[in-house]
């Protein structure tokens, strides 16, 4: 029987090379910024009914149209992986009715989605994003905290190389201006667009601008500018939003192609796109914007304004430094006996479970082999100090310590031991 392989474009993480510690810090680190934010983090479903995305997402997006997963369950449901998070937080909070009860909600999440898009760098089927999301205001001032706060998580990531790109969408009739701007300017070239923006000139004449195609880009790059189709307030709004982030210090580039693929958007939209090179094609590192009409979209009775953003995990740690990590500091127990002498084992067990209860990093070779063997594992695993312990050690209450970096090796009662390797785990931290 051959061996079994993960799903193409669905990746392991693994710890030995560091990898798993990455990803575990990077958390630590969205969560901690989330928090000085105020943002509080919610866990929704990975899998929902299939109609929440078409709802929510859009029916005539790419995600939608080709990127889900979709199953029938065992009960006939037809449900889908979900291929972002906002859907699902909207759903939550209406279900839930968080905003009878608060009428500002931040929330943060963390997490996989899914898409069925041709794997490479940057862009795998299995991913995972860091997003936060506001509901219940409507002012540019969150606009730009939202954009803040992405903003400062890049920061603390050590990611200075990146372009933070922002436009307007306008409201719903200034959208309605622009489509009919933009339909009016490509249905004379409709033979000249690939076969996808032509498709999408009735249904989404929005999405023609999101192309990559090589042949929609002459046309895309002369086409109208939503800036020239918004209202006053929309226009007041991104004024605002501008000066706000002048405050804050967050530069910022406008940029009036942007439209982002999700259907949801309405005035504030934004991307962070990578300036560093190392992410090649695939360079967006955050995508987000205001969604003020999908709480309606979902079945919420009354309007809720909303805004967010999303950012792709592997591709913060493609671009992220990666300093290199300080050695743990940690102990290994040694059982200086042969393995018929069970209570010494156990007493090699035991010291490691008090070390751990006091906050050190403690290990046990529990094949109990031979004390070199035990020695060699410890060295292997990068150990700062071991423990060994034998019959006359138990029978004293002491220990032989040795410090690997120097060899120095000293004898001391059982308890001294454990205080001063707890104070030297707690300094090394
Ligand atoms: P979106 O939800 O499409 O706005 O994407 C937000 C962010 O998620 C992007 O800027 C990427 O960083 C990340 N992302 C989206 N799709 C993928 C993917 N297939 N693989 C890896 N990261 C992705």
């Amino acid at each position: 029987m051959g061996t079994l392989q993960a799903v193409s474009g669905m990746n392991d993480l693994l710890p030995g090379d560091g990898t798993t510690a990455r990803w575990q810090r990077l958390e630590a680190d969205f969560r901690a910024v989330c928090s000085r934010y105020g943002f509080a983090e919610v866990r929704t479903p990975l899998c929902e009914s299939l109609e929440l995305f078409q709802r929510g997402v859009g029916e005539t997006t790419d995600i939608v149209e080709k990127e889900m997963y979709t199953f029938k369950d065992r009960g006939d449901r037809t449900l889908a992986l979900r291929p972002e998070g906002t859907a699902s937080a909207v759903r939550a909070a209406l279900e839930h009715r968080v905003l009878d009860r608060e009428p500002v909600v931040r929330w943060s999440y963390l997490g996989a989605m899914f898409r069925a898009e041709r794997p490479a760098k940057g862009r795998y089927r299995q991913f995972h994003q860091v997003g936060a999301e506001i509901y219940g205001d409507a002012s540019a001032a969150a606009d730009a905290e939202v954009i803040d706060l992405a903003t400062s998580f890049l920061a603390s990531l050590g990611i200075t190389q990146c372009t933070v790109r922002l436009n307007s969408l306008g409201g719903p009739d200034a959208r309605a201006r622009y489509r009919d701007a933009l339909v009016a300017y490509f249905t004379p070239h409709r033979d000249a667009l690939s076969p996808d923006s032509a498709s999408r000139l009735e249904r989404n004449p929005l999405r023609i601008l999101d192309s990559k195609d090589p042949r929609d880009q002459p046309l895309k790059a002369a086409a109208p500018s939503i800036l020239d189709s918004l209202g006053d307030e929309d226009r007041a709004h991104f004024e605002l939003l501008q000066q706000y982030l002048r405050a804050l210090g967050v530069p910022f580039e406008v940029t009036p192609s942007l439209v982002r693929g999700l259907d949801y958007y309405t005035r504030t939209v934004f991307e962070i796109v990578d300036t560093s090179g190392s992410l090649g094609a695939q360079d967006t590192l955050c995508g987000g914007g205001r969604y003020d009409a999908l709480f309606t979209e979902l079945g919420s009775h009354a309007p809720v304004p909303a805004i967010g953003f999303a950012m792709g995990i592997e591709r913060l740690l493609l671009a992220a430094p990666q300093p290199e990590a300080p050695k743990p500091f940690r102990v290994a127990v040694v059982a200086a006996a042969k393995s018929h002498e069970t209570p010494v084992l156990a007493a090699a067990l035991a010291l490691a479970k008090e070390l751990r209860a006091n906050g050190v990093t403690a290990t046990v070779d529990t094949r109990f082999g031979s004390m070199k063997s035990q020695m060699r594992r410890a060295d292997d695993l990068g150990s700062t100090v071991v423990l060994v312990l034998g019959g006359n050690e138990v029978a004293n209450g002491t220990v032989t310590m040795k410090r690997m970096a120097t060899g120095e090796q000293q004898s001391l009662p059982r308890a001294e031991s454990i205080h001063t390797l707890a104070t030297e785990a707690l300094g090394a931290r």
